[in-house]
């Protein structure tokens, strides 16, 4: 028999309206050795739907975490994927779900990472987006691209798998070795956003009635820089120097 294979990767369901998706997906996870279940603002959990779905899968459940926002879900994260079923009017990164499961383990050594998943409806907001590093989207017919929530999450599930390190080709260097500093948190970066735009009101380069695009343009470019925590002080240090409101005596 083969070893079970634990794999250390969140996965996260925003606002899922229907609980027995919420028990299938468990069962997808479990499935594939994936354990660390997050809820956002579930409509319905417990459940004794989601129960049933989740077939032998309840302690998963049992143990998931209920939280009421995706930034609480994914504060200690260095590293954020969006599974999404559609292309998006600003484009975001995007990846299949193959070269994003070698992302993701790529990643691990930095700290937590996590896949986010939107509710049935509507799927992930631009708030939501606005968080994660890039997309996942799974290749589908065009025409109806929508895949059921549980079956999406095993779809990505089965790829973590198949891309657990053990199985990566010899020399696949993890893209972290040489960092000097630990790669920036999600709440570390959301601080740092929340500083810059305070910044760019106060010194009346954000125009508050600006379309919303310019501060999602600059979450998208400083998410591809993949900001270490040395490098999100200099940033916020620089910020705290130009702030025209800045208390007297220079920098907070
Ligand atoms: N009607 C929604 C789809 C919601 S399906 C929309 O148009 O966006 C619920 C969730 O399942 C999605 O938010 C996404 O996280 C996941 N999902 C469904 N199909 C997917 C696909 N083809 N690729 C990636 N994720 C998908």
């Amino acid at each position: 028999m083969q070893e079970p294979l634990e794999i250390p990767i969140r996965i996260v369901l925003t606002e899922t309206s229907h609980p027995g998706n919420i028990g299938a997906s468990a069962r997808a996870m479990k499935t594939m050795g994936v354990s660390e279940l997050v809820l956002v603002a579930p409509k319905e959990f417990p459940s004794a739907a989601a129960t049933a779905r989740a077939a032998g899968a309840d302690d998963l459940l049992a143990a998931a975490r209920t939280v009421t926002t995706l930034a609480e879900a994914i504060s200690d994260c260095a590293y954020v994927v969006g599974a999404s079923a559609r292309l998006r009017s600003l484009q975001w990164p995007t990846t299949e779900p193959r070269t994003c499961a070698q992302r993701l383990w790529e990643h691990l050594p930095a700290g937590p990472v996590a896949v986010v998943f939107g509710p049935e409806h509507s799927g992930l907001t631009n708030d939501d987006l606005a968080r994660c590093h890039e997309l996942v989207h799974i290749p589908a017919n065009p025409a109806y691209s929508s895949l059921n929530l549980a079956m999406a999450v095993q779809v990505i599930c089965y790829e973590l798998r198949m891309a657990h390190p053990g199985s990566l080709a010899a020399g696949t260097a993890a893209v972290d070795e040489d960092r000097e500093a630990p790669l920036a948190t999600a709440d570390e970066l959301e601080a740092f956003h929340v500083h810059l735009e305070q910044v760019m009101f106060r010194s009346g380069f954000l125009n508050p009635d600006q379309p919303r695009q310019l501060k999602l343009r600059l979450r998208r470019l400083f998410n591809r820089a993949r900001l270490d925590q040395t490098e999100i002080n200099i940033l916020r240090g620089i910020l705290a120097a130009v702030d025209p409101d800045k208390p007297a005596g220079g920098r907070r």
